[in-house]
C-alpha cells in the first residue's frame, strides 16, 4: 500500500531555503546580518490522528459531511508488518478512496531512521540482540510493562510531521483524537507536547462507539475491523481466540514472537513475559475450543493514539 514518508514531504521552510540557494545574483560581500527569528510560516494546523478504527473513521465521515473541521487525517503506520492487516486493507480499499473523493488528505506516515530507512515496530521487536521490549508486554502478575511503542511510532511520528509543517509552542497544532463517550476515561492530556493542542471532537458531539458504526455505514462504507497491532498485549482473549480461529498463521507468528522474547530473557536470567495477562504461553492460554477463562480485563491503550 502507498506510504508517503515523512522525509519525502517538503515543508515550507525547506522550499524557502531551496529558493534562496538558487538565487541568480549572489552577493560578493554579504553584510553580516542577524538571523531572523524562526516564525511559523503556516497558519494554524488542524489535523486528526487517524488509527483506522471505528472512531477515527467516523470522524473522517463527519469531516467529509462538514460536521468536523479537519482537512488532514494523519495515519501513523507502525509498520506494514505490524498493523492489523485488515486495517491496512480497509484504509487502502475504503477510507483512502473515500477521503480522496471528499477532498480530505489522508496521509500515511512512518517512523524514519536517520539513514532514511523505515523502522517498524515488529522489526524493532525482532531485531537480533534487542533487549528492550517496546510493547506493553504482560509481566507475571498480568500488569503491562512500560511501553514506548505508542510514543515512538505514533505520537513522535505525527509530531514530526506537525513540526515540519509549522507547529511550534507559539503556533500549536490542533490535533483531533477519536475517543467516543463510552471510552471517556482514555481522554487525557498527559502526553500533550508543547507544539500541539489535543481536542476530542467525538466527545463534544456526544458520540458513542455504536454511533460510530452508524455514521460510517450512513456514508456507504463498511465498518472497519478493530485497529491495533496484531501482537498487541492489550488485546482481549476474545480477540486472540478470533485470531487463532481466523488467521492461524498469524497466531503462530504471535506465539513465535512471545517465544523469541523469552528466549532472549532466559539468556539474561530474567523472568518470562507474555502477550496475555495469564502468566502462561499464548498457545496454552488461547484454547482451540470454545471455553475461555473469564476475561474481565479492561486494560487498554490510554491516550487514544491506538485502538481508535
Ligand atoms: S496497538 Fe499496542 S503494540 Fe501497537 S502501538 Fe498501540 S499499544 Fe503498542
Amino acid at each position: 500500500m502507498p506510504s508517503s514518508r515523512l522525509s519525502g514531504d517538503t515543508p515550507p521552510q525547506a522550499r524557502h531555503q531551496s529558493h534562496r540557494e538558487h538565487s541568480p545574483l549572489p552577493r560578493r560581500h554579504p553584510a553580516p546580518r542577524k538571523l531572523a527569528k524562526t516564525k511559523p510560516r503556516c497558519g494554524p494546523i488542524r489535523a486528526f490522528s487517524f488509527g483506522g478504527g471505528w472512531q477515527s473513521t467516523a470522524a473522517l465521515v463527519l469531516a467529509a459531511q462538514g460536521k468536523l473541521d479537519f482537512e488532514v487525517f494523519l495515519f501513523a503506520n507502525v509498520g506494514d508488518d505490524s498493523e492489523n492487516p485488515g486495517t491496512l486493507r480497509y484504509i487502502h480499499e475504503h477510507a483512502g478512496p473515500f477521503a480522496r473523493t471528499h477532498g480530505i488528505e489522508l496521509r500515511h506516515l512512518s517512523r524514519i531512521r536517520r539513514d532514511g530507512t523505515t523502522e517498524t515496530l515488529y522489526g524493532r521487536l525482532m531485531r537480533e540482540g534487542s533487549r528492550s521490549i517496546p510493547i506493553p508486554i504482560r509481566m507475571s502478575n498480568g500488569a503491562p510493562g512500560t511501553r514506548s511503542c505508542t510514543s515512538d511510532f505514533k505520537i513522535k511520528v505525527i509530531g514530526r510531521w506537525l513540526k515540519a509543517h509549522g507547529a511550534s509552542p507559539t503556533n500549536p497544532a490542533t490535533v483531533g483524537i477519536g475517543i467516543s463517550v463510552d471510552e471517556i476515561h482514555r481522554a487525557n492530556n498527559r502526553r500533550t507536547e508543547p507544539y500541539e493542542r489535543i481536542v476530542y471532537p467525538l466527545l463534544d458531539l456526544g458520540i458513542r462507539r455504536t454511533d460510530c458504526a452508524r455514521i460510517i455505514q450512513s456514508a456507504g462504507l463498511p465498518v472497519p475491523p478493530k485497529s491495533a497491532c496484531w501482537f498487541c498485549p492489550f488485546k482481549r482473549l476474545e480477540a486472540w481466540k478470533a485470531l487463532r480461529r481466523d488467521d492461524p498463521d498469524m497466531f503462530t507468528r504471535a506465539c513465535h514472537l512471545e517465544n523469541t522474547i523469552n528466549q532472549r530473557r532466559r539468556t539474561l536470567n530474567r523472568d518470562p513475559v507474555w502477550l496475555t495477562r495469564y502468566d502462561a504461553p499464548l498457545s496454552e492460554v488461547v484454547p482451540l475450543e470454545d471455553q475461555l477463562p473469564f476475561d474481565d480485563s479492561d486494560a487498554t491503550c490510554d491516550g487514544g493514539w491506538c485502538f481508535t
